[in-house]
């Protein structure tokens, strides 16, 4: 019995090993972000390559200021034949506008790109000029027919999903993989056990100073994704305009709320809500999640409090915080 011990001990020793020394990590530059990729297992260095791969062709696909790209297509001309991937994200996208009553609307652009966001020709649009673009709007259309995307009256842009989208495509695509830990511009996605069986452990950065951790949130598996005023912003006269629009008023989202983060097993979700649920503020946020079950969120006011909803309460950590309950 002891030797059959000691053989397994030193079996699991070197299982132990072998997966800890096959892991490849790549660091590179897309989607108008940093990005970081780690994969380990047999194929570990090929499968990171492919992983990387996969963010630049879909960036080629989606990019709102390249003009190869299918999306400034679409934009420029009024209509283009999308490949499927780019339609099905499109279709999901329209179908998550519907499910967050507008607070997440990929057809935003063209009052995304007013106020110079993506192209980083920042300026606060009048409120003339505000009032015309919302206008134009509300009576704009889009329709999906096939692969067949026709706009009018609006702009698409998927950069509020592009990310968890990508990052829940290549989870998918590498399932063989050991373990995979992805973090696409602050958008998670980790899968598979680690070696020595402990929970994955995320960091959520204090808006206040990004430098500092607010919290940790232990997870098996699934996306981890953060929206935050303070990633992408511009300050005049001493007024600072984050890059998440409100579709309702066509500034920058004011509803008090500084960071949200969400946790779901579905990284094109969790990219998505964190968008719609930034937006909604804290009463609107904490509605939608009981309405559903398939995400939990981290929401921290502009008054410096912390909320997570009743899911993540054994799981989060490092902080004082309130308990969304159902
Ligand atoms: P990040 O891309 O910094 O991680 P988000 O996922 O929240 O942050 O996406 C914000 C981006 O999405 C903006 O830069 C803009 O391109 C676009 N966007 C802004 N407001 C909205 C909105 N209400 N709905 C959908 N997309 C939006
Ligand atoms: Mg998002």
């Amino acid at each position: 019995m002891r030797r059959f011990v000691t053989i397994l001990t030193v079996l699991l020793l070197l299982t132990g090993c072998a997966k800890q020394a096959e892991s490849h990590t790549k660091d590179f530059f897309a989607m108008n972000t940093v990005m970081s990729v780690t994969v380990s297992g047999e194929n570990s260095e090929e499968d990171s390559l492919r992983a990387m791969q996969i963010v630049q062709e879909l960036d080629k696909q989606w990019s709102v200021t390249n003009e190869n790209s299918a999306v400034y297509q679409l934009n420029a001309t009024g209509t283009a034949e999308l490949s499927d991937e780019t339609a099905e994200l499109l279709r999901r996208s329209l179908q998550l506008k519907e499910e967050t009553g507008g607070a997440f609307d990929p057809t935003i652009y063209q009052i995304v790109k007013m106020w110079g966001f993506t192209t980083g020709e920042y300026r606060v649009p009048t409120d003339v000029e505000l009032a015309d673009a919302l206008e134009m709007h509300r009576n704009s259309s889009i329709t999906l027919d096939g692969n067949r995307a026709t706009v009018s009256g609006c702009a698409v842009d998927l950069g509020a999903v592009a990310k968890g989208y990508t990052a829940a495509k290549i989870a998918s695509e590498l399932e063989h993989a050991d373990t995979l830990n992805l973090n696409l511009g602050g958008n998670i996605q980790l899968e598979g056990t680690k070696p020595d069986g402990s929970p994955w452990r995320v960091g959520i950065k204090n808006p206040e100073n990004t430098e500092e951790y607010l919290g940790i949130l232990e997870l098996e598996s699934g996306a981890v994704v953060t929206s935050g005023g303070y990633e992408r912003y511009f300050e005049q006269d001493g007024v600072r305009y984050c890059h998440i629009i409100d579709p309702k008023t066509g500034r920058p989202a004011d509803k008090g709320l500084i960071s949200v983060t969400i946790v779901s097993e579905d990284g094109f979700l969790a990219d998505a809500l964190s968008t719609a649920l930034y937006v909604m503020g804290l009463e609107e946020a904490s509605a939608f999640w009981r309405g559903r079950t398939d995400f939990e969120a981290v929401l921290v006011t502009d008054a410096g409090e912390i909320y997570a909803t009743e899911g993540l309460q054994d799981s989060f950590s490092g902080c004082e915080f309130q308990v969304i309950t159902r």
